[in-house]
């Protein structure tokens, strides 16, 4: 009765039901625990994010004891692993991505010619994708809608660990891929290491979160994102102690979760959203191709420091506060005029977190042509967002070190120092107000289509946004 667990995003041992389903198909005999580095997945991945994969799955093969790695094709490789263990079935968490759950679709007709059964248990959501639903069936277009019905669904609680289990180690192991010993400084990966992180935010920063969680000088927001991308943990593990604390920033916080569900959601019903506009006609906007601008863009030399600085911290660490993400994102489309889909790739290229749903619907949300109410026009001021959200300056100062000797908040605006900025760093590579005029030119000539809004917003309006766009933008 041996049974192979295929981890793939969820690499822990508790709180993971397809892992209890595994245990309980071997019946007390030996479950495989299995790993697939998949050259779709492994090769598109930049460094950060190939080396934290190899340290989570370092930290799992030491709690199990060992851990069967394959490289190549799953349809091949599950299917050499599951007969070479005599297994009766493979056991994973569904995978609601657009390759994912076409590669299980396969793996699933690949095993059941030889009488192995693939079984998907769980999910990487608090609620899976297809499950949030109005009452006439469809999908929620709007996130606000969407998370009011996500709070109202029953929540499952977290499941036991698996208790003794009798694991086949390696029959025939590969060697992992091999990684550059790149600079990034990541953070420690693992369930172990997910599972600390989490507590310690609960006990220090979690009630502060709502009111810090937008502040990128600040350690503020949980830095959950890498361990929740690998399913370290599980959010449903996140929300049953959420829903114990009373304070606002447990709220908020629960309501940033929701997005990740809502991302998921979104890319799982429109699947070609993950390279296309989710609002077609922004297709027919003009854009300017990638050249020189894209590339001080990439590295972090536009002369706006807190553009600059996200961008460093990306480099540097892999990871960037999710002020900045927009912020920088924002500045790619609206300032430079490039289509999203190259900032995307870039971020998922580099993010130690980079996830298909998040990023890619996070891109087109900042570029106005995703799911947010709030239209194309609101372009973010790298100067004012700056002075608001770093208002000392702390946080451009630590990634640009050309500014380091200026004080306070007129780092945000060099060009203005007494004495000219620093050498060393550039001056603005475009003036923000002019550009800002010529993204709301280019935005009339689709405008005109009617196509790109959706009902009860006013196209016309370029000034104070109504309640319900207010509301979005607090959430965000
Ligand atoms: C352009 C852009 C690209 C992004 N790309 C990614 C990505 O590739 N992977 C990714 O996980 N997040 C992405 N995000 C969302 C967000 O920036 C990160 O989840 C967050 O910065 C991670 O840091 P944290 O764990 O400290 O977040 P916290 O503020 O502590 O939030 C807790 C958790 O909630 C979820 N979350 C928070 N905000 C969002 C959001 N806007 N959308 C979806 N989930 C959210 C994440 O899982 C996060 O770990 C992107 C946002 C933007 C604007």
């Amino acid at each position: 009765m041996t049974s192979v667990m295929w981890f793939r995003r969820d690499l822990r041992l508790a709180d993971n039901p397809a892992l209890l389903e595994a245990v309980a198909a071997a019946d007390d005999d030996d479950v495989v625990p299995l790993f697939v580095l998949d050259p779709r997945l492994w090769k598109p991945a930049g460094e950060p994010r190939r080396r934290y994969l190899q340290a989570s799955l370092q930290a799992l093969s030491e709690r199990i004891g060992g851990l069967q790695l394959r490289r190549g094709d799953p349809v091949h490789e599950v299917v050499a692993v599951a007969r070479a263990a005599n297994a009766d079935s493979v056991h994973a968490a569904a995978d609601f991505g657009p390759y994912g759950a076409r590669r299980d679709a396969a793996v699933e007709r690949a095993l059941s010619q030889h009488g192995i059964d693939l079984v998907l248990t769980g999910s990487p959501y608090a609620v899976a994708p297809g499950r949030v639903r109005k009452s006439s069936g469809d999908p929620y277009q709007v996130f606000t809608a969407f998370a009011r019905a996500w709070r109202e669904l029953p929540r499952p609680a977290p499941v036991d660990g698996p208790g003794r289990v009798r694991w086949q180690l390696p029959l025939r192991s590969h060697e992992p891929y091999a990684v550059d010993d790149s600079p990034v400084s990541l953070p420690e990966a693992g369930e172990l290491a997910a599972l600390e992180r989490w507590r310690a935010f609960l006990a220090a920063r979690a009630a502060d979160y709502d009111s810090a969680r937008d502040r990128p000088d600040l350690d503020a927001t949980s830095r959950m994102s890498a361990h929740l991308k690998w399913g370290e943990i599980h959010p449903r593990t996140m929300l049953a102690e959420l829903i114990h604390r009373r304070d606002r920033g447990a709220h908020v916080y629960t309501t940033e979760l929701a997005w990740r569900d809502f991302y998921a959601d979104v890319l799982w019903h429109r699947p070609d959203s993950a390279r296309d506009y989710l609002k077609p006609a922004h297709a027919q906007m003009p854009h300017d191709p990638p050249g020189e601008q894209f590339t001080a863009w990439q590295e972090g030399r536009t002369g706006y420091p807190i553009v600059d600085a996200g961008m460093r911290q990306l480099r540097d660490e892999g990871w960037m506060h999710n002020r900045v993400r927009m912020i920088v994102a924002s500045f790619l489309v609206k300032d430079l005029h490039i289509e999203w889909q190259h900032g995307a790739r870039h971020f998922l290229h580099l993010l130690v977190d980079g996830d298909l749903a998040s990023n890619q619907h996070g891109w087109q949300w900042v570029a106005g042509c995703g799911t947010d109410a709030a239209p194309y026009f609101r372009v973010f001021n790298p100067v004012t967002q700056g002075r608001k959200f770093d208002p000392e300056g702390a946080y451009v100062r630590r990634y640009v070190p050309e500014l380091r000797e200026v004080a306070g908040a007129a780092v945000h605006q060099p060009w203005l120092l007494e004495g000219g900025a620093p050498p060393d760093y550039p001056g603005p590579i475009v003036d923000h107000l002019e550009e800002r005029r010529e993204a709301l030119r280019r935005y009339d000539m689709i405008k005109a289509s009617g196509e790109e809004f959706p009902s009860g917003t006013n196209p016309g309006r370029t000034t104070a946004p109504n309640a319900q766009q207010q509301q979005q933008r607090y959430r965000r």
